[in-house]
Order: structure tokens, then sequence, then C-alpha cells
């Protein structure tokens, strides 16, 4: 399985220099690859391979080409060939593609180090900082904020220079699949190790075991970011204080995203760990259901990354993670299956046919858990969360603040 791990880099100035300039000279060496396959005829194009055999050749006649590291070259030359298929990809497709432009110092950003020429020291840094060394470069330090595991190969190692300004450094990262803990046998799964979730509107997560997660405060986040967008709107478009204002805005957004991210990955973590098996709704259905307006779409879409990393996760971890018919769990009641409707102000669910109550979003999440055994072909089991919330009379939900996901990185249990 392949997966990425990205983190922010902090290179001091002097290894920064050196950064920037190998990305240029990367960047020249893109647009030479280019020259030199634009410049053949039709029927005789340069392969990568061919390409990579010119390396060589090409270092001796630009001394500047002999600064990088081989196998970033090679990387290098790799990219434009991707890029080229992708081209191909596109036209096959039918859409109307030019051809492949040449790279400006503004849009070439990254640069690959594939195999070899790098090194990853985790325990230079302190507390959450780790070290890469780039061959021909120097060693960056990055905000080593979740490990690598050690059952991981690192396959490559990107650097990229961020409009805003700002470094990151990502591995791309492929597990043996042998190596990964097995997933727990499905028939020994119950409803003590397994959970259902519902995605939430007035929580993040309700689980059906009775935990509701906050949402992440973001208001002086948003605040700030409205108040830096005003700005940009006051400046005269192209000038500088334009620019470095746009820069800003980008700070912004993107410091919003990394949170979002980073308190996504702490949840999913979390749930992964805890449980044998996790059930979620699958929401390309759930959009339709719902689907009212922008603002949802633009949460579906932080969904999606979501179930993504709960995906990704759930093999790194031993947990089954399945997605479930979305349609109705709402409506549904948990307890007897009767469906009643109710509008999105109704905070409770209150069944008419059998009278069981509970929170809406409870009952919700018990339904994701009852779809998700029967998806697994497994009955539903003896003891199911609905007696136990019955037998209490009065739900009682734990409540689990923002600030407690990220402190602590779990579920109290
Ligand atoms: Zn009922």
């Amino acid at each position: 399985m392949e997966y990425s791990h990205r983190y922010r880099a902090y290179p001091t100035q002097e290894v920064a220099e050196r950064l920037e300039h190998h990305l240029d000279v990367h960047r020249q060496l893109y647009n030479h690859v280019r020259w030199d396959y634009e410049q053949a005829p039709e029927d005789d194009k340069p392969s990568e391979y061919d390409q990579n055999n010119r390396l060589t050749d090409w270092k001796q006649r630009w001394p500047v080409f002999g600064e990088l590291h081989s196998k970033a070259a090679q990387a290098t030359v790799a990219r434009f060939h991707r890029n080229l298929s992708n081209l191909r990809k596109k036209k096959e497709k039918g859409y109307n593609v030019g051809r492949l432009k040449r790279q400006a110092l503004s849009d070439y950003r990254s640069v690959t180090y594939n195999q070899s020429g790098f090194d990853l020291d985790e325990k230079r840094g302190h507390d959450k900082y780790a070290y890469v060394r780039f061959s021909k470069i120097g060693w960056v330090k990055i905000r080593y904020s979740r490990p690598i595991p050690d059952h991981v190969t690192i396959k490559e190692v990107t650097f990229k220079k961020e409009t805003t300004g700002e470094w990151f450094v990502s591995f791309g990262l492929e597990t043996d699949d042998t190596n990964l803990p097995e997933n727990p046998d499905v028939d020994s799964l119950n409803t003590s190790n397994s959970v259902g979730i519902d995605l939430g509107i007035q929580n993040y997560i309700h689980t059906s075991d009775g935990k509701t997660v906050d949402w992440l405060d973001l208001e002086d986040d948003y605040k700030r970011l409205r108040r830096e967008q005003r700005k940009l709107s006051r400046k005269q478009k192209g000038s500088n204080n334009y620019e470095k204002q746009r820069r800003k805005v980008a700070k912004v957004k993107r410091h919003i995203k990394r949170k979002v991210l980073d308190y996504q990955h702490k949840i999913t973590t979390c749930l992964v760990r805890e449980y044998d098996a996790v059930f979620v709704e699958d929401l390309n259905v759930q959009s339709m259901i719902r689907g009212d307006g922008n603002a949802r779409n633009k949460q579906d879409a932080a969904w999606r990354q979501f179930i993504t990393l709960l995906e990704y996760k759930a093999d790194l971890y031993g947990c089954h993670v399945v997605q479930v018919e979305a349609r109705g769990t709402t409506k549904e009641c948990a307890s007897c299956g009767v469906e009643t409707a109710k509008p999105i102000w109704v905070r409770e669910h209150s069944c008419p046919s059998c009278g069981f109550e509970t929170d809406r979003d409870a009952n919700a999440a018990m339904n994701v858990l009852k779809r998700g055994f029967s998806e697994l072909g497994l009955g539903w089991p003896e003891s199911t969360p609905v007696e136990t919330v019955t037998a209490t009379d009065t739900p009682d939900f734990q409540r689990v603040s923002a600030s407690h996901v990220l402190e602590t990185g779990s579920l109290p249990s």
C-alpha cells in the first residue's frame, strides 16, 4: 500500500538558498527535457529511458546539471514524462489540450528524490522535530508531527516551496502488506469492539456507543481570514502590496486546512486504534439526500477527506472500515426499524411505534452500526446499544471536547 506523510520544514537561511537553487536548476532541466522532446521529429520522440541516458551527456555540456543528485535528476525526467502521459490521457478523453508548457520559476515548486540521496534522522531534533538530509543540499529541520511507522519503506522524498513561501517535505511511503497487523476476524466482531459513526451536524461525530466529539473551534481563524480578504480587496491588483496580501490570505487558508486535517488525523487514529470495526455512511449517497447548497458540499469534501483517512489507516492499524448505505439512517428507528420523518431541527428520536427515545444523531449512529454488521454478513448482535440506552432511560452522552482530542490524541473510554 502506498501513501504519504507531509511535514512543515524549517530550513536555515543557507540551506533554503540551496533548496531554491536546486529548484531552479531542476526547472531548467525540466525545460531542457521538454525542449529535447519537442524538437525531435514526430516519429522519433525520445522515451523516458532515452532521456535518462542523455543525462550524462547533458551534465558534461552544462555543468550546472552536474550539481543535481542523479536520482533526483531522473525523477525530474520522469515528471516530464508523467505530465506528458497525463496530457495524452486527457486528449484521449476529448479534452482540448495544448502542449506542455515551459515551467516558469513561479510554477516549478518541488523536487523529488527517488530511492536514494536522502536520509531521515528522527533523533536529531528535539520533541516534535526531526531532520532530513538531501544529498548535495544539506539537512532540513521538519516538524515531525506524526512519526513514520517502523514497518514502512520510504520510497521517495519531495521538498516543496508553497506560494506562501513556506517549505514542506513529504515522504512517499510504501508498506509491505505482509507486515501489516491483521484485520480482526469478522466473526469475532461485536458491538463492544465496533462502532457506528454519524458524521455530524450538531457534533463533529456522534458514535453509536454514546460519545459526541465537538467541532473544532475555527471562529477566530475564519474571522482572521475574512479580515485579510477584506484587506486584499482594497489593494490594487498586480501591485506589490496586493501580492503580499494575497500570500497572507493563502497562508491563513492553509493554516485552517492544516488545522482541520490535523484534527481529522487525531480522531481517525483514535477510532481505528480503539475499535476493530468502524462504520460510516456512504457520502456519495448522503450528499444527494441532504443536497442543500454550497456549505453542505464544502463540508462533504471535508467528510470525504475524513473517510479517506479512516480507510487508509484501517489497514495500518488492523481495523475494518466499512461504508454503509446512508439513506434513512436518521428516519429509521434503531430499535424497531419503523421510519418516521423528522425535520432537521428535531433533535430527538422518539419512535411512535416502539417508544424508543434517544438523541437524533445517536439513533443514526446506531443504524449505521446495524447496517455495518449486515454489510459484513453478520446478524445484529445479542446485546445491542439500543438496549443499553433504553435501560438507563436517560441517555447520558459523553461529550468530548476538541481540545481533549488534540491534547491527548485519544477518546475517553
Ligand atoms: Zn421504534
